[in-house]
């Protein structure tokens, strides 16, 4: 088998120029929106608790600006680099064309091993990595929002450490803060339930009822496990659970709010009362209806994707499945939301948020949900639509829905100077 690219950055800018060529963009416009208008690396030199200092590198990359401010979120993870970074503030460009929201992409990380590091130590290393990006981010500029092993708390501390440099309470320069501190009723919940609502159109386009759907979920985090939790409630059956150390299978179904139960008390779903254990390469050849991922780049590779045995995979996760694994899924008729779709209900709740900062004042959670279910169903059906008028598969409908509003922003704006 040929080896496959799994470089993150690279594999996004094959996905734009496959929509680039679609839609028949010219060559000027395709270098300006290939590549990141603005990349900062950041030292973020930190005390720990025993005494030492620790360097950490952080990054914050802004993609394109051309529609708004750059958003996007902020991830630990020892694994971060500049290109995955780079990846993900252009996923986060696409992303938020594609549903229509005001917003170019961006994104940043911190290489770090968040589950080893205190509480007192993360607070530390995001003050300083707040004040070092400091110098580019602000309400109207980029406005960063929690991503793997980040959450609200770490927005609180960020959205703390601006203000004291600011000399004033900026509530708009991070979403997904804390209730008490401006967040926005519904945006924990957020991610996931975009992901619902796209199954919910998906099963819909292949007349198949979400009610006793088998469902696989990779990764139990904030969008994997919430994602199980309202599945499970439109009457899904929940088949497997992973998360970072392996998984668990069961036949009749698992109850999220028992697995919920089972990893805050043990810190995996490993272990699960009366599961099978799988790994998580397993769980993405599960046999079910729905294949949720909802972890980290490059789970549905060439190595795997002919295995796959899902009818429609929902990527909550960014980057699930690479190019060549998308062939392979078309192929075989998998329906596939991509993940620019599918995970979108998390930014577009963060500009709910964002709006009610800005306006000082809030909408109730059912307004949000309301909303949000409005925003994902027609940006489902625009991509859909677009899909079928061309005969393109969703991600690439997707891109090139996106593609297309970038670009005609950055068209009528015109060049500088
Ligand atoms: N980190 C999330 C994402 O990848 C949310 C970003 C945001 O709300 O700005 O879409």
């Amino acid at each position: 088998m040929a080896q496959e690219n799994l470089n993150p950055f690279e594999i996004s800018q094959r996905q734009f120029d496959t929509a680039a060529e679609k839609i028949g963009l010219g060559d000027g416009m395709r270098e300006v929106l290939r590549n990141p208008k603005r990349q900062l690396i950041v030292s973020v030199p930190t005390l720990m608790d025993d005494g030492s200092v620790k360097v950490f590198t952080g990054y914050r990359v802004q993609h394109n600006l051309a529609r708004g401010p750059a958003k996007g979120g902020i991830r630990y993870h020892p694994k971060v680099t500049l290109d995955e970074v780079k990846a993900l503030a252009s996923w986060m460009t696409w992303k938020c064309a594609t549903v229509n929201i005001p917003y170019g992409g961006g994104k940043g990380g911190v290489a770090c091993d968040a589950k080893k590091m205190s509480r007192a130590e993360l607070e530390r290393m995001t003050r300083r990595y707040a004040s070092e990006i400091a110098i580019i981010i602000g309400p109207d500029r980029d406005i960063p929002a929690p991503d793997m092993y980040t959450d609200d708390q770490t927005m609180a501390w960020i959205m703390d450490t601006y203000s004291m440099t600011m000399g004033y309470s900026s509530l708009g320069v991070v979403t997904g803060k804390p209730l008490q501190l401006g967040g926005s009723a519904g945006r924990n919940e957020a991610t996931a339930r975009g992901t619902l609502f796209c199954i919910r159109e998906a099963c819909a386009v292949l007349k198949k009822p979400v009610r006793g759907a088998t469902v696989a979920v990779q990764g139990y985090g904030n969008a994997g496990a919430i994602s199980a939790r309202l599945l499970h409630q439109d009457g899904a059956r929940v088949v497997a659970v992973s998360d970072s150390k392996g998984g668990v299978y069961q036949s009749r179904g698992l109850d999220p709010a028992q697995l919920d139960e089972h990893k805050q008390r043990t810190g995996s779903v490993v272990g699960f009362k009366s599961a099978e254990r799988i790994t998580n390469e397993e769980l993405i050849e599960v046999k079910c209806d729905v294949l949720v991922p909802a972890a980290l780049e490059n789970q549905i590779t060439l190595r795997n994707a002919s295995r796959v045995r899902a009818r429609v995979v929902a990527e909550a996760a960014n980057g699930p499945t690479t190019p060549g694994a998308d062939r392979v899924l078309r192929d075989h008729g998998v329906f596939v939301v991509p993940d620019v779709l599918c995970n979108a209900g998390g930014v577009t709740v963060s500009y709910f948020e964002w709006a009610q900062n800005m306006q000082g004042y809030f909408w109730d959670e059912s307004a949000v949900n309301r909303e949000l279910e409005r925003f994902m169903k027609r940006a489902f059906h625009e991509v859909h639509e677009l899909g079928k008028r061309h005969k393109v598969d969703m991600r690439t409908a997707a891109y090139m829905l996106a593609v297309g509003r970038v670009a005609e922003a950055t068209r009528v704006r015109g060049l500088f100077p």
